[in-house]
């Protein structure tokens, strides 16, 4: 099966993510953490996109089809497909079903993990991801000894705060989101393949539990 995950920064679509790769083996494509990467070894593409990325404003939709185009040839979909972080504009979500139809296959559900700004601000702001293996961790309930001492439980390297995970950084980010991503929403309601879950239950197995029910 493919899916979308879709949802607001800090809604919690790379944490639920992590466990759908380990529960069913599903491929998994961040456009975040792929243009991350490209930024951190400063290529062509990463040189272009940093300052969309600092300021937490979308990367062109040029950059971001040629990067997935990609991808696409060097992927196998035999496990299943989760999209993390794309499409995140309807000419995207156009471009995606004609990549797939290209290699005879599709989206088969949109799962939106449906989060109040309240709480995807009080998440991002205690969000902390590993600099190694990109586990997401939070420091929400560390006292500052802790958090100054925050490593990450999978492999022990240094947890960082993303430059995009400051307050007014986040509010630009919420204000992109709900201008140019919340219309794929309703992209995938009119195909009849949104499905959505609370995405503010405090713990992210719940959460999982509702998306597995959605995914069987
Ligand atoms: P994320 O890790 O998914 O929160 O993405 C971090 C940043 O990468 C976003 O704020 C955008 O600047 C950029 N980005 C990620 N995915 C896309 C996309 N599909 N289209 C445009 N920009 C993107």
């Amino acid at each position: 099966m493919n899916i979308v995950l879709l949802g607001g920064p800090g809604a919690g679509k790379g944490t639920q993510s992590d466990f759908l790769i380990k529960e069913f083996g599903m491929m998994h494509i961040s456009t975040g953490d792929l243009l991350r990467d490209a930024v951190e070894r400063q290529t062509e593409a990463g040189i272009k996109v940093e300052s969309y990325m600092k300021s937490g404003n979308l990367v062109p939709d040029e950059i971001i089809i040629e990067i997935m185009k990609e991808k696409f040839s060097q992927i196998d979909l035999s496990k299943g497909l989760i999209l993390d972080g794309f499409p995140r504009t309807v000419v995207q979500a156009q471009k995606l079903d004609t990549m797939l139809s290209e290699i005879n296959s599709k989206i088969d559900k949109a799962i939106l993990i449906d989060t109040p700004n309240e709480v995807i601000i009080n998440r991002i702001c205690s969000r902390r991801t590993c600099k190694n293996c990109g586990f997401i961790g939070s420091v929400a309930n560390l006292d500052d000894e802790e958090v100054k001492n925050y490593r990450c439980p999978k492999c022990g390297d240094k947890m960082i705060q993303r430059e995009d995970d400051n307050k007014s950084v986040i509010l630009n980010r919420i204000d992109v989101y709900e201008k140019q991503t919340a219309p794929v929403v309703d992209y995938y309601k009119n195909k009849n393949k949104l499905f959505s879950v609370d995405g503010s239950l405090p713990a992210p197995s719940n959460v999982f539990e509702n998306i597995k029910t959605l995914i069987k």
